[in-house]
């Protein structure tokens, strides 16, 4: 008996000391009120990050529970593929794992405004999110329920143990710089070079609150520093929904309404994740020595294939960029081999003259013996008024399928900023399930607006086109 009661005191002692020195090692420090909002971020960055030893400590504990640990990353795999595409999500039949976070807990409130409490709003927050999410059919787990204290480490565990889809921190935010002027939503992800989602993710729930919202938008931003979002297995994002040291703000924050709208904003983002809408890209006129490397390097990074339809004299100068664009997986289409009006839409024979080269010389650098062509300036345009009907008889009787589109960048157009294209982009989208996005990658604004373009539409998946995707073609009004 003594001897039993001695080991139960011991196993107390023991995981009592563990807790306290992980108190004072992780937690944020008390002291968060009256920080500068600089500074508040290297607090947020010292607690929210582990010491270099004690993850791997943490990692070394985890691989020795093995399997687990295993079948974790196998999951993670899976996952990869799936937000790859959202259909090979629908084949697997899974219903999506949301691991929410609330931040801080127990003697940790986090960041303090008059008598608000950082722990409390995010706690409410994730319940909602929780809740709607269910609603849509997603499963979720909390990494704490209730006003508890929870290592930061034990988060990810949880998480990655549990072979969450996505990870969702929540937070509030806290400046002393000028209470009145700092305010705003952002959000955090962490840029690993490999593109695993959380960009995507966070550029979406960014979105999605200031939409919901209107308020002042501080942007999503990658950051290394912050360990659960660092850690965790799968795509990840830290969202700091409003700053507690604004009085207004702080008013919001602890408002139902408010929460409910963040809540809302961020329970859609999960939605658009796993069931996006359709984006396909498109680029006319090239391959360009200046530029086409440029945008596929772009798409390279971004784990994007996108669809170049090409023309035959520029290929015939360029055919290894040709062979690269074959290479990394885009769609070859075919635009035309001269690039004039007047000579191709001179009349039916013409147009497809003038393709039939474009084709050879396409097949010869790339192999690729494609069905798809789109007609310089459009099936319907200024210049073929006379011939369309008859081209695309004879083409479609080839076998070959037109793509018009449905939005475009206007980067043709002479006068243009690499900010107008983002808003022309954005404009011409209208919100629509399906586009098809007019550029031009012989365009040096677009290939210096690309990545911001990108980033501008996270609830679409981009796809490059096929045979299978029903073209958009333009119809002649009244038709
Ligand atoms: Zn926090
Ligand atoms: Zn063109």
């Amino acid at each position: 008996m003594a001897a039993v009661f001695l080991i139960g005191v011991m196993v107390f002692a023991i995981s009592c000391g563990a807790t306290i020195v992980m108190a004072r090692e992780w937690e944020p420090a008390a002291g968060r009120v009256g920080v500068r909002e600089e500074e508040a971020l290297t607090v947020a960055a010292s607690s929210e990050a582990l010491p270099r030893g004690a993850v791997s400590q943490i990692q070394g504990a985890a691989s020795e529970s093995g399997q687990a640990q295993g079948a974790a990353s196998e999951g993670v795999q899976a996952q990869g593929a799936a937000s790859e595409s959202g259909q090979a999500q629908d084949e697997a039949q899974q219903t999506p794992l949301i691991i929410l976070d609330p931040g801080h807990g127990g003697i940790d409130g986090g960041c303090v405004g008059e008598d608000i409490l950082e722990k409390d709003i995010n706690l409410e927050i994730a319940k909602n999110v929780r809740k709607k999410l269910r609603k849509l059919g997603y499963d979720v787990l909390m990494t704490r329920e209730g006003d508890e204290e929870v290592s930061l480490e034990e988060r990810v565990l949880f998480a990655n143990k549990k072979q969450g889809n996505l990870y969702i921190s929540i937070h509030q935010n806290f400046s002393e710089e000028d209470g009145a002027k700092v305010r705003g939503i952002e959000t955090y992800y962490c840029d690993t070079g490999k593109d695993d989602g959380s960009r995507r993710l966070a550029k979406l729930i960014q979105k999605q609150m200031i939409s919901y919202t209107q308020a002042n938008d501080r942007t999503a931003l990658a950051r290394e520093d912050l360990y659960v979002i660092r850690e965790a297995d799968m795509p990840a994002c830290l969202v700091e929904t409003g700053f507690l040291s604004n009085r207004k703000e702080r008013e919001l924050l602890a408002s139902r309404d408010y929460q409910d709208k963040l809540a809302e904003a961020i329970a859609d983002s999960v939605d658009y994740y796993f069931h996006p809408k359709t984006m396909y890209l498109t680029f006319d006129d090239g391959p360009s020595a200046e530029n086409t490397e440029a945008v596929l390097d772009i798409l390279k990074e971004r784990n994007i294939r996108a669809t170049f339809f090409l023309v035959g004299e520029n290929v015939e100068r360029h055919p290894e960029i040709a062979k690269r664009i074959a290479a990394e997986g885009h769609t070859i289409g075919i635009h035309c081999n001269r690039h004039e009006y007047e000579t191709i839409y001179g009349s039916a024979e013409a147009y497809v003259a003038d393709f039939e080269e474009a084709r050879q010389i396409i097949y010869e650098a790339t192999g690729v013996e494609t069905k798809l062509f789109r007609f310089p300036g459009g099936s319907i345009n200024a210049y073929d008024d006379e011939v369309y009907e008859e081209i695309i008889e004879a083409m479609t009787e080839k076998g070959y399928i037109y793509y018009d589109w449905n939005a475009s960048l206007e980067d043709a157009v002479t006068k243009s900023t690499p900010e107008s294209l983002i808003a022309n982009g954005v404009e011409s989208t209208l919100g629509r399930n399906k586009v098809v996005m007019l550029a031009h990658d012989v365009v040096r604004n677009t290939t210096l607006c690309l990545g911001d373009l990108i980033d501008q539409f996270p609830e679409y998946e981009m796809l490059p086109l096929s045979e299978e995707v029903e073209p958009v073609q333009f119809r002649r009004a009244g038709s």
